[in-house]
């Protein structure tokens, strides 16, 4: 197995690697091998990669990223991280999400005052769209945002949910709805939200069962708004061509910490004796097998070759494969996995191991960005032009 998952790590050839690209991984293993080790504050590393030059590799020739990587440098310096062990990015939001609709959709002005403070990893960003009512279904959107007469600056009133990071951002982008009695996606408007406004917006972090809290309901009570990005009305379409930054190049990066946790499972399993049996041995192997066919596909899909549905295809195999692999973690542990802290409700944050902290937080994999349910969905009418399912007023 340990052979395989080495297979597994060197396959990055195939994805047509140069010389250039494998001096520029030996310069990022180099930084992040002095670096990356006992980062404790998460806001401080965001602004040490920032200063070292290793945000917005992926902003092309806009001029504001540090410096221009080309997709394999991208997936090299993804790859890296994952590799890192680093802790996961708390400017993840601002730069590959907001970053590139920025590029793509705002005005100069705008590229001018946020892309650099995003890229020295200054501010941090996160993403108001979900709410109570409108998740799956986005168009149900009801926070509004209403102009105050003559001016440009909006009054912006409504509740957001699952916002992640809201408790560390500085600023969040928001869909609300700009034109009164519009329905679904038509009236909404795509508005950045300064978060520091006591009295007019209130983030209450969510505590989930693996004891942390990585989101929040975030509350607005008029805040104020002044940039729009895309034109007043045009929400719709500038958070759509959001979503579209949210896959791509961290898909191969990801992988690899899947690699890392099957690595680490497969250990578990070593030590525990549990890779004597049968039936663990052949769901090892069919995670390995599964994990190297989401490879094939993402290099695929990244090489052009992919259809209508790869992105959903890749966020269903990738969600149940990551689910499945935290069921084996607790399978392998055996009785100890279900010891946790005697007290699951208490207000002080606990500690899971490795193993139950995969298991649960996995849960969330076939909801977010797109449940199951809607990417068999998208797969049925795009793909296999299947009846459209029906929809809500228009
Ligand atoms: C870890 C995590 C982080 C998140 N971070 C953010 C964030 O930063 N910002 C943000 O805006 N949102 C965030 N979300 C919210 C996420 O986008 C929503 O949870 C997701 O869109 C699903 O919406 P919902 O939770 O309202 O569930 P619902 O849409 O109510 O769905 C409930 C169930 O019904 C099913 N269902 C719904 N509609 C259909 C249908 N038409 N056909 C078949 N089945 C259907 C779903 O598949 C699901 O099983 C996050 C969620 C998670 C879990």
């Amino acid at each position: 197995m340990r052979k395989y998952l080495a297979n597994l790590r060197r396959s990055r050839v195939e994805f047509g690697f140069g010389q250039e690209d494998e001096d520029f991984r030996a310069e990022v293993r180099g930084w992040l091998g002095v670096h990356a080790g006992g980062v404790t504050d998460r806001r401080t590393w965001e602004r040490t990669l920032g200063a070292a030059g290793w945000i917005g590799l992926g902003w092309g020739a806009s001029g504001f990223g540090n410096r221009t990587a080309g997709l394999t440098q991208q997936v090299v310096w993804a790859e890296e991280y994952a590799r890192s062990g680093a802790p996961p990015r708390s400017g993840h939001i601002g730069e590959n999400l907001l970053g590139p609709t920025l590029i793509a959709h705002g005005t100069d002005e705008q590229k001018s005052r946020f892309l650099p403070p995003i890229a020295a990893g200054a501010e941090l960003w996160c993403q108001g769209y979900s709410e109570p009512g409108a998740g799956s279904d986005l168009a149900g959107i009801r926070t509004a945002a209403v102009r105050e007469p003559g001016g440009r600056t909006y009054r912006v009133t409504g509740q957001k949910i699952w916002t992640s990071l809201a408790h560390e951002a500085d600023w969040c982008f928001v869909l609300a709805r700009t034109e009164p009695g519009s329905v679904r996606h038509h009236g909404l408007t795509f508005l950045l939200v300064p978060m520091d406004q006591p009295g007019r917006i209130e983030v209450r972090p969510i505590r989930q069962m693996t004891g942390t809290s990585d989101f929040n309901e975030v509350f607005f009570d008029g805040a104020h708004a002044e940039h729009v990005v895309g034109g007043e009305g045009n929400g719709w379409r500038v958070a759509m061509s959001l979503l579209g930054f949210e896959r791509g190049v961290s898909t191969l990066a990801q992988q690899i910490g899947f690699a890392e946790e099957l690595g680490a499972v497969v250990r578990a399993a070593e030590e525990s004796g549990a890779v004597h049996d049968p039936v663990v041995r052949e769901r090892l192997v069919r995670q390995w097998a599964e994990l190297r066919t989401m490879r094939w596909n993402a290099l695929r899909t990244l090489g052009g070759s992919g259809d209508a549905g790869a992105p959903s295809v890749a966020k269903l195999l990738w969600a149940g494969w990551h689910q499945r692999l935290g069921e084996l973690a607790v399978l392998v542990r055996g009785a100890a996995a279900s010891v946790g802290p005697a007290d699951w409700s208490a207000a002080t944050p606990y500690e899971l191991d490795a193993s139950q902290h995969l298991f649960l937080f996995s849960r969330a994999d076939t909801i977010y960005g797109g449940s199951d349910q809607i990417q068999r969905t998208i797969i049925a009418e795009r793909v296999l032009g299947l009846p459209r399912e029906p929809k809500g007023a228009v």
